[in-house]
């Protein structure tokens, strides 16, 4: 989606961690931010086999007990489906951001609304079109889609990427956009609207001298990083390679390693 517009790499957190203090220590109160795939929960040939890690959700739910702490999950998955896979955020947003739960309410980007049969329809010429690659999987999430690759032959990629950008062309017009993720092409209405926006609307209810972190895996969580930083703090979760996070971790343990530091030690810093 939204590439990089900065062009260092991220450093390692516990380099960081003068700034992570004063950062929490200048602050009333935290709102954490939490991409659910490759940060809360290991990535996995099946995404329907993702799971958070015992520590994350133990430390999810810890934050989301404490009064000084906003927690969401910020996913690429459908809300529905996120909302299954981690108890404890107040607040959920799915599909990249286009749909949001905040308390009993839900709210869906109205454009992406009205794609949202161009989707089911792209959803279904895909199937067909790919139902021949082993181990492809094309993923309706409503208002989104996505093609995972991830457990199809090496081989077979490129059919799978050039039939699913003729398909989106053909199907989607200047409609829908396509974009890379880790082994998967997800699909979307053409949309100035990401992950970074829906973090401006979760962020814009907290109170104005709140902490803002966020924390991801992917590219899409540029995006985001992009919304938190340099005011707050933005984890990429795994490679050093340029980000718009100022600070990296190397894998969804060393997450709960933080969230879990989150929910004890960096509440008593606060203002
Ligand atoms: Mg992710």
């Amino acid at each position: 989606m939204e590439a990089p517009d900065t062009a260092s790499p991220p450093q390692p957190l516990e380099e960081q961690w003068p700034r992570v203090r004063a950062t929490i220590a200048d602050a009333t109160g935290i709102l954490v931010c939490l991409d659910f795939d490759g940060t809360l929960a290991p990535i996995v040939e099946d995404p329907d086999d993702a799971m958070p890690t015992e520590r994350n959700q133990e430390a999810v739910t810890t934050l989301a007990d404490t009064p000084e702490v906003t927690t969401a999950v910020v996913s690429g998955r459908a809300l529905s489906d996120v909302r299954e896979r981690i108890d404890g955020p107040s607040i959920y947003a799915g599909n990249h951001g286009l749909e949001l739960a905040r308390g009993g309410d839900v709210t869906v980007h109205p454009v992406a609304r009205e794609h949202a049969a161009r989707i089911e329809r792209l959803c279904a010429v895909l199937e067909v079109a790919l139902a021949s690659v082993p181990n492809c999987r094309v993923e309706n999430k409503r208002l989104t889609g996505t093609v995972h690759f991830r457990a199809v032959p090496s081989a077979a990629v490129p059919t799978v990427r050039r039939l699913t950008h003729d398909i989106v062309d053909s199907v989607g017009g200047d409609t829908l956009e396509l974009s890379p993720g880790k082994q998967i092409l997800e699909i979307g209405p053409d949309l100035a609207w990401g992950k970074g926006d829906a973090v401006k609307v979760v962020a814009a209810d907290e109170p104005s001298e709140t902490a803002v972190i966020y924390v991801g895996d992917d590219v899409t969580d540029e995006s985001a990083f992009r919304t938190v930083e340099p005011d707050g703090l933005g984890i990429r979760v795994g490679s050093d390679e340029p980000s718009n996070a100022s600070a990296r971790v190397e894998s969804p343990a060393a997450v709960a390693d933080f969230l879990s530091w989150l929910g004890s030690t960096a509440v008593d810093l606060l203002e």
